[in-house]
């Protein structure tokens, strides 16, 4: 009897690269990836860059090509939601009613975005971005609004992003590079704040003030406004109103768990970042169950902590590791937290971690922050983390400053950016 297959849930960019990591391990067994989209399985970050603005292929976002797995043996079940999982039985069970059989499983099943929790929220005009469609949906009305400018309406506000994180800031640049007018309303005194503090923060704002976004700091939106069905503005709390007729809302994501939930699989607790509970070869509490992707929580060995992070570089390596794993290999995952930002003329990269607010205690600025620097996160004299602005190719240095763990050399952080 033939092995039951090697299952993937999920068509982000953890399936794709798991998917074609076990063809390039040389596992010739059937593989099937189960995905909800109507796509098979595409990357996110260019969907509030370049794809957003119109300005990159569509085919861009997938990493591997339409015949990419018909000619690699890999049946793609789109529109296909897994609903069901029992380890135990080696069955997978879909929202038609369809059961999948599997000999080991691997769960990359992404995020969520968190819905706008105010009234008017599914007004004409209001988006959430995650999806390809999504993208599709905001860049169609993005592009329009950017031609009604430049014909008839200069200077009128279109665009009000709601929230002041990755995708918020991301969008709020494409809009505005799109020559639309932005405002984006956040709740922190500073953009970015709850990752990069005040400090760097700043550094956003000032680039998100220079090309002419307008900041909402402290503020929270207590609804949006509309007529005949279409959005007109955001109302704030403290009771003033930002005329709008395109909203994005980038409130946070939250990673689908409900599967591994369902199937018994341990999770963690939200304080300690949530997620899948996994070991360092990115197994679950069940033997034939692996996690990559955002829904991972995978101990690291630099921090000491599990560590659930929402990044692309995640996705990109753990859905290889775990793949891996599944053929039989047993080193454990310990590669860093990285993420890469592009906004206006502002490209940078960071990586390692800090735990929120108190996760550091000082910060080191080498070079100029409006051209080429670096930054440092450092919990007593240790790096935490670090960033390049504009600089490429120097995260490996900032990766052994994290990971040497030894008070650092504060001179040479300054002078870093050389
Ligand atoms: C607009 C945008 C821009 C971003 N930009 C950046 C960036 O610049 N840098 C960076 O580091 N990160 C960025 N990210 C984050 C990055 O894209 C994510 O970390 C990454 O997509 C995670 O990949 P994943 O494969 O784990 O999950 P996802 O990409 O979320 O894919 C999960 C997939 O699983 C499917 N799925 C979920 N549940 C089920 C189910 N029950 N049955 C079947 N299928 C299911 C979903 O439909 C989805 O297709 C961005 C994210 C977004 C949305």
């Amino acid at each position: 009897m033939a092995a039951e297959p090697i299952v993937i849930v999920g068509g982000g960019l953890a399936a794709a690269r798991a998917v074609e990591t076990l063809r390039t391990q040389g596992h010739d067994g059937d593989v099937v990836v189960v995905t909800s989209e109507p796509h098979r399985p595409y990357e996110r970050p260019p969907l509030s860059k370049d794809y957003l603005r119109g300005q990159a292929e569509r085919s861009s976002v997938f990493p591997l090509g339409e015949d990419w797995y018909a000619e690699h043996g890999v049946e793609v079940r789109t529109h296909a939601t897994a609903v069901g999982l029992a380890p135990d039985e080696h069955r997978l069970t879909l929202a038609d009613g369809s059961v999948v059989p599997f000999g080991t499983l691997l769960l990359a099943t992404g995020s969520t975005p968190r819905p706008l929790p105010v009234p008017g929220h599914d007004l004409r005009g209001v988006h959430l971005l995650r999806t390809l469609d999504d993208a599709d949906r905001l860049s169609t009305q993005l592009l329009q609004a950017s031609l009604e400018t430049g014909e008839r309406h200069a200077g009128t506000p279109h665009v009000a992003v709601i929230g002041d994180g990755w995708i918020g800031m991301e969008v709020a640049a494409s809009a505005r590079q799109l020559g639309l007018g932005v405002t984006v309303i956040g709740r922190g005194a500073h953009p970015l704040g709850r990752v990069l503090g005040p400090e760097l923060g700043e550094v956003f704002a000032a680039l998100h003030e220079r090309n002419g976004v307008k900041l909402h700091r402290r503020a929270t939106v207590t609804a949006l406004t509309g007529t005949e069905g279409q959005v007109t503005g955001v109302t704030l709390d403290d009771g003033s109103h930002v005329p709008a007729s395109i909203v994005v809302a980038g409130v946070g994501a939250a990673p689908n768990v409900g599967l591994a939930a369902a199937a018994g699989l341990d999770l963690r607790p939200a304080e300690q970042g949530g997620g899948v509970v996994v070991d360092g070869t990115l197994r679950t509490s069940h033997p034939d169950v692996w996690a990559a992707g955002d829904i991972a929580s995978i101990p690291s060995p630099t921090y000491g902590r599990p560590l659930r992070v929402e990044h692309w570089a995640r996705a990109n390596d753990s859905g290889p590791h775990a793949a891996r794993a599944m053929l039989g290999a047993s080193d454990a995952y310990d590669i860093l937290p990285y993420f890469y930002t592009d906004q206006f003329d502002l490209g940078m990269e960071y990586t390692g971690f800090v735990d929120g607010p108190h996760g550091y205690d000082d910060v080191v600025i080498s070079g100029d922050p409006t051209g080429e620097a670096f930054a440092f996160w450092l919990k007593g004299g240790a790096v935490q983390a670090g960033m390049g602005l504009n600089v490429w190719d120097r995260m490996p240095e900032v990766e052994a400053l994290i990971r040497d763990g030894g008070p650092a050399d504060r001179a040479a952080l300054e002078s870093f950016v050389g």
